[in-house]
C-alpha cells in the first residue's frame, strides 16, 4: 500500500470515528431532553365499563338478538307476496330489521339490565 494511500485511509477512520462520537453526543442529548420515556399507559377498557347505579358492581356488555315478532310476520307477509315482486323488497326489510342485535349491560350483582347506547 502506498503512503498516500495509507494516509487516506488513516483520515477516512479518524472521519468515521468523529461521525459516530457526533452521533453519539447526539443520542445522549436526545435522552437528557427525554429523561423519563414512559411507555403510555396501557389502555384499560374504559369505554367498555359500565357500573350498575344500585349496587356498584361492574356490568358486562351483553348482546342479543332482537326477534321481534313483527320482524316474523313481516317475513311471512313477504314470503306470500312474493310471487308478487312486492314480496322480495319487504323479505329484504324485514331481514335486516329482524337481525339486528340489541346491546345491553347485565348487572351480575342484581340482575338488572342497562341499555347501551
Ligand atoms: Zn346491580
Amino acid at each position: 500500500m502506498k503512503p498516500k494511500e495509507k494516509e487516506l485511509m488513516r483520515m477516512a477512520r479518524a472521519a468515521m470515528k468523529e461521525k459516530r462520537l457526533a452521533r453519539d453526543a447526539e443520542k445522549q442529548l436526545e435522552r437528557q431532553q427525554f429523561p423519563a420515556y414512559q411507555p403510555p399507559a396501557p389502555n384499560v377498557k374504559k369505554a367498555h365499563r359500565f357500573t350498575c347505579p344500585h349496587c356498584g358492581s361492574g356490568c358486562s356488555m351483553k348482546q342479543e338478538a332482537k326477534n321481534d315478532a313483527s320482524g316474523c310476520f313481516l317475513v311471512i307477509v313477504g314470503l306470500l307476496l312474493t310471487p308478487v315482486l312486492i314480496g322480495i323488497p319487504i323479505i329484504i326489510y324485514a331481514l335486516v330489521h329482524g337481525s339486528k342485535t340489541a346491546k345491553y349491560w347485565a348487572c351480575p350483582g342484581c340482575r338488572s339490565r342497562f341499555d347501551a347506547h
